[in-house]
């Protein structure tokens, strides 16, 4: 898997971070959806943590590990 057509997870890490309020963290599988999403795309969970301290907390293990995934189509 090429990672040259997306941005870095840092970079998107740093995108979250700055605006944790558009994004959530799925209690089901940890990643990180934008916040209109009503099912978790991954897991299909329906529950979330909206806080800004989860969102930021997870966008930093995003940013530093390789295995949590993010849905790029929530990040525009
Ligand atoms: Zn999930």
């Amino acid at each position: 898997m090429s990672e040259s057509a997306s941005p870095s997870r840092a970079a998107v890490a740093a995108k979250i971070a700055a605006n944790p309020s558009g994004y959530k963290v799925c209690e089901g599988c940890d990643s990180i959806v934008g916040s209109g999403v009503a099912l978790c795309p991954n897991c299909h969970s329906y529950r979330f943590d909206t806080t800004s301290e989860r969102v930021v907390s997870q966008a930093k293990v995003l940013g530093s590990r390789e295995q949590t995934s993010v849905t790029a189509d929530d990040l525009g």
